[in-house]
């Protein structure tokens, strides 16, 4: 996956340049007994000049200074300077010369610098190991450590007075704290923090090896591995500017503004090593510690909570524990449904004041008093602990809960949930950890109408930390001990032993994707082999040690990529559990093909091996919802091959092919969270468990969702394989251009159509064509370019000339047959494109009295374009003007198909008239409703005339359909906002007349049953009051300069009555007074009801926390429109919401009381009908079952609270 992106950024100044900045070993090793410097300059001379000029030694010397900052570079120290100035220093041994040097003091190093502009010290002395400082006469001072001795020699006695002053300061408060915290420091001896990795490196320009030590986030040189064990230094480098590069096989740099620190280790394992380190502690210096160092300071927190590893900087933030690197990496593996893994350091968002605070009340310690109740010593974790240890240990505990504290009222669900609201109105969170964990239902049903939920309850109580606990457990799962069946333990089932091995490139591991080309001399070739699951490289064939390996478990995805997409051959990458990839190479592309298959076919569940069969590009799993129940993401096996996605969900048992350029839509939610794809039927969310294999999966598929290439088939294509761009283009044409003189005659602005087409190929799905915005002629030039420009011609290369060649026949009926004869022998996609091209311009020449384009113009205009010659050639126009003509027989076009063809056309001219004239009378509007659901065989037209109501419309569409209505069948005229997801039923008196002029082109009208109307009767019957009030979830939308603007899902009170609909944050205050509470505080937000328009169904896209959603069209004065999104908890709920909407704003009036029009019935009911719900417009048909089911088992819950 390359991605330019990615790529390195200092790393870029080529190599000769490094030569200026190579530095002798004399030059930087500087003590008093060592080898007098040979030369006099500059060790480590910056090569980034410093833009501010040396400071007067004076002017440094005061404390606090920070003069000596890099101003003009990317990053201040992490560690601000506590005195800087410039001292000379003791001659080394064997000379008598004093050495200016420039000193500078932070909180825990001394360091001498040779200049005030350099970045690396000749020297560092840690504050923790300075013993004593003493005056020594003559302006000079000493510092005393365990084993050496520093004397400097000041300017003047007052400067001298100063500088020891200071240092005692420094040194004494060093003291005091290690005293503090003797318990845990493990550094009273003037050591360097434990290393993260330490050893010997060669540093170009260096004859001897330095020790080298990465320790959080710096980087220390040493000498030797003496001066380590000391802690008395060269220098160290701060990570937080730190870039890694490998270089050759053994050797790679360090990068910093400041220099390059060109290392080599012994061996490329080594080296292996020492890059991951360094890029580890790049990591952590540029993450941020603060969070962590709250959370440690409980105690049980700063051990693992399943291994028991110092220095957790990992959490479970439903689970309230805090782990290890490597649990986390297992945690992730069980999904979020059971555990939410983030990041101390790096997830700063997440963190909020409340889960601190909750990480301080429950932790590691009261979290493992449940979940670790019971652990025997046997199946306990370390440390040490394997991957496949941990896992199953992991699996254990949180999944199936086999270790926790049973609560005494395990299995009995009524009276855990009523102690679940108990509890949460406590601070005793223990308890609802328990009650939790042990089978309570985190939205069960209070039965208080004002907090219906626990969370509400808690709200009520004022127990933020509850709140906290149960927002971030809304979605988890009860850990369940006797999972059965195959599909809930993915890893039960033996995977297929597979073997195989051979010489294999390989590059070391890496944390983030493959940013740049890697030459061939950054691979180095390993023995592999695949064998018992485990797949592993050696040094050659004859060793009998890996230098690593690979559990196939752990793999994730595998990457095919392109050939040549390194500098071997064929390469792929192997993604692993815990973010890392491996990117391996071979030069023949057939045994790369041969070690592909076997990979896969190692670590792909059976389930899914349908999927080995194709010639992916990657394959792996991933966490994905879809269908109507978004509470549990599943763990489905994905392939990508050419644009289309081959999925084998978790519950079915054949792979399912989602061809990715007929998307409806394409996105990413969140921050790089989730990947939302829109087909026809369905809405599918691919979540990002881990970053690195998703983010490649992102970027894969986004590719192959968009045009790639110059011929027809490698558009984005509609349901019936035209291509987007084309669909888009004629669409426009239709609706805007039909009447327009001269169109695709006259040509647009050339600017205008190059970089309209350009938009459209790159992603046609994401442009909406305006009226206002694009001109038609641009429009119509921009459809003709690009059949010009089209690879192949839309005829093809192959056969245009026999199309030429047919003109020539003339017996007409022979001529017609042979065009049929060709139009066979098109590719699909040419021959829906053609059809769709030459069905519109047939619609043009209909309108040749206006626009002047009759078939003959057409031809002459499209003939070359489409044949892609210069216009000499007199046949092709002669091709597309027969193909006009004979439309009809050629295309075998029907006569239905032809009346819908008029009758929308019709319907269209119409409107424009209308629109044009500004008056309704002008005619009646022709419009499309559809009977039940949106297709073809319940299509009408009607005649709207400008006093027809919603029933009218309603008896009309009955009427035609002969169906007979029964008492209680509440049919009504609905309207649809596709694009939306949402519905409106309209209110029976309501004109349709100016609905249809505000209709968007993805709204229409259907005329369906209304299935709550009955329940929304009976319950604006049986209330008290006409006002509703309580807790609901809000989501605002701003359009603010065409920038969507919305922050999710969040609770908020909400009041309506007979005025208006407000909004209430602070709902603590508000509730301290018993209802009605009118007027008695300040609404966050307040609208008239009459201006809101309430649709049914929020978009999926937007992921509704619950199905019992609402969306609120809001228009003001100034016509500026908003949305704002409502869900409810239940249905009853949202039903009650509505009802309550529905009386308010037609004065009561919801039915009539009598049908105003009575009926004849004319025939028998046709019983296929009336039997389609709601919710969800889109869904396949079981999704359809399922929530007529929903519907239909109502419980009749409304009437419980009334
Ligand atoms: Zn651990």
């Amino acid at each position: 996956m390359a991605n330019k992106e990615d790529a390195e950024p200092v790393t870029g100044r080529p190599r000769s340049l490094r030569v200026n900045s190579l530095f002798s070993e004399d030059e930087l090793i500087e003590d008093y007994y060592d080898a007098p410097p040979a030369n006099g300059g500059s060790g480590w001379s910056d090569h980034v000049p410093s833009p501010r000029p040396p400071a007067p030694a004076s002017s440094g010397s005061s404390p606090g200074t920070l003069g000596d900052r890099m101003d003009g570079t990317a990053a201040a120290p992490l560690s601000p300077t506590i005195k800087a100035g410039w001292l000379d220093k003791n001659p080394p041994q064997g000379s008598y010369i004093y050495q200016k040097r420039w000193v500078k003091l932070d909180a825990d190093h001394l360091r001498y610098f040779d200049t005030e502009k350099d970045a690396y010290s000749k020297r560092f002395i840690p504050v923790s190991s300075i013993s004593r400082i003493a005056s020594v006469g003559d302006q000079k001072f000493e510092v005393v450590t365990n084993n050496r001795n520093f004397v400097f020699r000041a300017e003047s006695d007052a400067d001298r007075n100063e500088w020891i002053r200071t240092l005692q300061q420094i040194a004494e408060e060093r003291k005091s704290k290690a005293l503090e915290r003797t318990s845990t420091s493990l550094t009273t001896n003037g050591a360097a923090d434990p290393a993260d990795k330490s050893g010997f490196l060669e540093l170009r320009g260096f004859k001897h090896k330095l020790f080298v030590a990465v320790a959080g986030d710096k980087v220390f040189l040493y000498k030797n591995a003496e001066d380590y064990r000391l802690g008395i230094g060269i220098t160290y480098i701060e990570m937080n500017v730190g870039n890694v590069k490998e270089v050759d096989r053994r050797g790679f740099d360090l990068t910093t503004p400041y220099r390059i620190f060109s290392f080599s280790a012994d061996s490329d394992q080594e080296k292996e090593e020492w890059v991951e380190a360094m890029q580890q502690s790049i990591a952590e210096a540029l993450s941020n510690s603060e969070v962590a160092e709250r959370i440690w300071a409980v105690e049980s927190n700063r051990f693992c909570a399943d291994c028991g590893s110092p220095k957790p900087d990992w959490a479970s933030i439903n689970l309230c524990v805090v782990i290890c690197k490597r649990c986390a990496g297992e945690h992730r593996g069980l999904g979020p449904g059971i555990t939410k893994v983030r990041s101390l350091k790096m997830d700063r968002k997440v963190w909020t004041e409340e889960l601190i605070e909750l990480f301080h009340q429950i932790g590691n310690a009261v979290a493992n008093q449940f979940w670790a109740a019971n652990v025997p010593p046997s199946e306990a974790i370390t440390p040490a602990s394997g991957s496949q240890e941990r896992r199953r240990f992991l699996i254990a505990k949180y999944r199936e809960g086999k270790y926790r504290r049973y609560h005494p009222l395990f299995g009995n669900q009524e009276e855990l949930d009523r102690a679940l609201c108990a509890a949460v109105t406590t601070s005793d969170l223990a308890e609802t950890q328990a009650l939790l964990f042990c089978g309570a239902a985190v939205t069960c049903a209070t039965g208080d109408p004002q907090c219906p939920t626990p969370l509400a309850l808690a709200e009520k109580s004022g127990q933020r930390l509850q709140m906290e606990f149960l927002l971030h457990n809304k979605t988890s799962e009860t850990p369940r001990l006797e999972v059965g069946g195959s599909e809930e333990k993915p890893y039960s089932v033996p995977l297929p032993s597979v073997t195989h091995n051979g010489f294999l490139y390989k590059t070391p591991s890496m944390a983030k994707p493959v940013g740049e080309r890697k030459g061939q001399e950054e691979f180095s070739r390993r023995w592999c082999t695949l064998q018992d699951g485990v797949l592993s490289y050696y040094e050659n064939d004859r060793n009998a040690v890996p230098n690593g390996e690979i559990k196939v478990e752990e793999i994730v995805c595998l990457v095919n990529n392109p050939p040549h997409a390194h500098g071997i051959e064929s390469t792929f990458e192997v993604y692993i559990e815990s973010e890392r990839l491996y990117l391996f190479g071979l030069e023949s592309p057939d045994s790369a093909r041969e070690w592909l298959k076997s990979i896969a076919k190692s670590f792909v569940h059976p389930r899914a091996e349908e999927l080995l069969a194709l010639d992916f590009e990657r394959i792996g799993r991933l966490h994905y919802k879809g269908g109507l129940n978004l509470e549990r993401a599943k763990e489905g096996w994905f392939a990508l091959a050419g644009s289309t996605l081959h999925v084998c969900f978790e519950d079915s048992e054949r792979q399912e092919p989602l061809q990715l350029r007929k998307l409806q839509e394409l996105s990413i939610q969140g921050d790089n969270e989730v990947l939302v794809l829109v087909e026809r039927r369905r809405t599918l969310y691919i979540q990002g468990e881990r970053k690195l294999d998703f983010l490649g999966w992102v970027h894969a598929i986004q590719k192959a969702a968009g045009g790639s290439g110059h011929t027809l088939a490698e558009q984005q294509l509609t349901e019936s394989d035209v291509p987007l761009l084309v669909d888009r283009c004629i669409d426009y044409i239709t609706q805007c251009g039909l009447t327009s003189e001269g169109i695709y005659r006259k040509s647009g602005q050339n600017s205008k159509t190059t970089s309209l087409l350009e938009m459209l190929r790159r992603d046609a799905r994401s442009v909406r064509l305006k009226e206002g915005e694009h001109q038609v002629d641009d429009v119509a030039n921009t459809l003709k370019r690009f059949f010009r420009d089209l690879g192949d011609g839309l005829f093809t290369g192959r056969w245009g000339q026999d199309w030429l060649r047919a003109t020539a026949l003339e017996d007409e009926e022979a001529k017609i047959g042979e065009y049929r004869r060709l139009l066979g022998t098109l590719p699909t996609v040419n021959r829906a494109t053609l059809k769709a091209l030459i069905n519109h311009l047939f619609r043009v020449q209909r309108f040749s009295g206006e626009n002047q384009m009759n078939t003959h113009n057409l031809a002459i205009v499209f003939g070359p374009t489409l044949f892609q010659t210069d216009g000499k050639d007199y046949k092709a126009g002669r091709v597309v003007e027969d193909l006009i003509s004979h439309y009809v027989k050629i295309f075998n076009v029907n006569d239905q198909e032809m009346k819908k063809q008029q009758d929308e056309i019709m319907a269209i001219m119409k409107m424009r008239e209308a629109a044009s004239s500004g008056t309704q009378q002008a005619g009646d509007f022709i419009c499309t409703v559809y009977l039940e659901e949106k297709k073809t065989e319940a299509e009408q037209h009607v005649k709207i005339p400008a006093t027809m109501t919603a029933e009218e419309l309603t008896f009309e569409i009955l009427d035609r359909r002969k169906i007979v209505t029964k008492e209680k069948d509440y049919w009504s005229c609905f309207e649809v906002n596709e694009r939306e997801e949402a519905e409106r039923p309209l209110h029976y008196s309501e004109k349709v007349l100016p609905i249809l002029h505000c209709l968007g082109t993805e709204s229409y009208l259907v005329v369906k049953k209304q299935m709550s109307m009955e329940n929304m009767l009976i319950y604006l019957a049986s209330r008290v009051g006409d006002c509703k009030h309580g807790m609901m979830k809000f989501r605002e939308e701003r359009n603010l300069l065409g920038l969507g603007l919305s922050t999710g899902f969040h609770d908020r009170y909400f009041i309506l009555n007979h005025t208006c609909l407000r909004l209430y944050k602070e709902v603590r205050s508000l509730k301290q007074r018993p209802p009605p509470l009118e007027n008695s505080h300040k609404p966050e937000k307040e609208w008239p009801v009459r201006n809101l328009k309430v649709y049914l169904g929020i978009k999926k896209k937007l992921r509704p926390p619950t199905c019992w959603g609402f969306t609120v069209f809001y228009e003001n004065e100034k016509h500026e429109k908003q949305q704002w999104y409502l869900c409810c908890d239940t249905q009853a709920d949202l039903r009650e919401w509505f009802a309550t909407f529905l009386h308010v704003q037609n004065g009561g009036a919801l039915w009539p009381s009598e049908t105003s029009k009575v009926r004849a019935s004319r025939s028998p009911q046709d019983s296929r009908l009336g039997n389609i719900s709601l919710i969800p417009l889109r869904g396949n048909e079981s999704e359809m079952r399922n929530s007529v089911a929903a519907f239909a088992t109502d419980p009749l819950t409304l009437l419980r609270n009334v």
